[in-house]
């Protein structure tokens, strides 16, 4: 399994884009602005794009895509997301006027888009990839995901805060080997942190004492401005998981290495 990111920051930057993860060539997980790292051909291979909520960090170059590859892409785009999610989408993104209704474009018959409704609890494949749909706790509805393939596995919070559900799900499967966690904050910055439903590192320590395994870390939704001083400070706090930030332009292919 290979997994490519494309934009893993808080915000934007000259360097930085917000959440988008290439799985293999056909899958994208979130379509924040990273994803404009694609190349054409890049684009004209997704097939499948799966959405952990509805924010714009991590939609925004969805319309963008589809815009982009109308025309030359021979096949619909599966999207996949809450009930939430695609209602949001339908209302406020492709509404004909923000953006055009490409779930009906170029024709209702064969439409660059399609929307593929998801729950918590859901199992299923696309292409060699096993995904598992997990509860998270943010300001909207929101899922993580733990995906798998015989070489290994990850999982993923999505945006994410302090709570229970995320960690009891993924205790019930086979130990990821590694795992995404959103850190958005500083300890300092607890009162945003905790409005916006965000971690922060110390509220991401006491949830990681709730898995019962111990996988990799990395972290991602770094402010970009203030990268460093997060992660000095998750540094400290979570010692004992050697936490690395997910840099925007990785590849981490599986099996992972053991300097990975
Ligand atoms: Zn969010
Ligand atoms: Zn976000």
């Amino acid at each position: 399994m290979k997994l490519t990111v494309l934009g893993a920051s808080g915000g934007i930057s000259p360097e930085t884009g917000t959440t988008s993860f290439l799985l293999g060539d056909s899958v994208l997980i979130d379509a924040g602005t990273g994803s404009s790292r694609l190349s054409q051909e890049q684009m004209l291979n997704i097939r499948y794009v799966l959405l952990t909520h509805s924010h714009l960090d991590h939609i925004c170059n969805l319309p963008f895509l589809l815009n982009t590859t109308i025309g030359e892409m021979k096949h619909t785009v599966e999207v996949f997301a809450l009930e939430h999610t695609i209602e949001a989408m339908k209302a406020h993104i492709f509404n004909g006027v923000i953006w055009p209704d490409f779930a009906k474009l170029p024709t209702p018959e064969n439409p660059a888009l399609r929307f593929n409704t998801i729950k918590v609890g859901d199992d299923f494949v696309l292409d060699d990839f096993r995904f598992q749909v997990l509860p998270a706790e943010h300001t909207v509805p929101t899922v993580g995901f733990r995906v798998s393939t015989g070489s290994g596995s990850f999982a993923f919070t999505g945006d994410c805060a302090k709570n229970d559900q995320f960690w009891h799900a993924l205790n019930q499967y086979d130990p990821v080997d590694l795992l995404i966690v959103d850190d958005q904050y500083l300890a300092c910055e607890s009162v945003i942190s905790k409005a916006a439903k965000h971690y922060y590192p110390e509220s991401l320590s006491e949830d990681l004492q709730k898995l019962e395994s111990h996988p990799k870390l990395y972290l991602t939704h770094l402010p970009p401005f203030k990268k460093n001083e997060v992660m000095s400070e998750a540094t400290k706090v979570l010692s004992d998981w050697h936490p690395k930030a997910l840099d925007e332009g990785m590849v981490i292919q599986f099996p992972l290495a053991s300097n990975a």
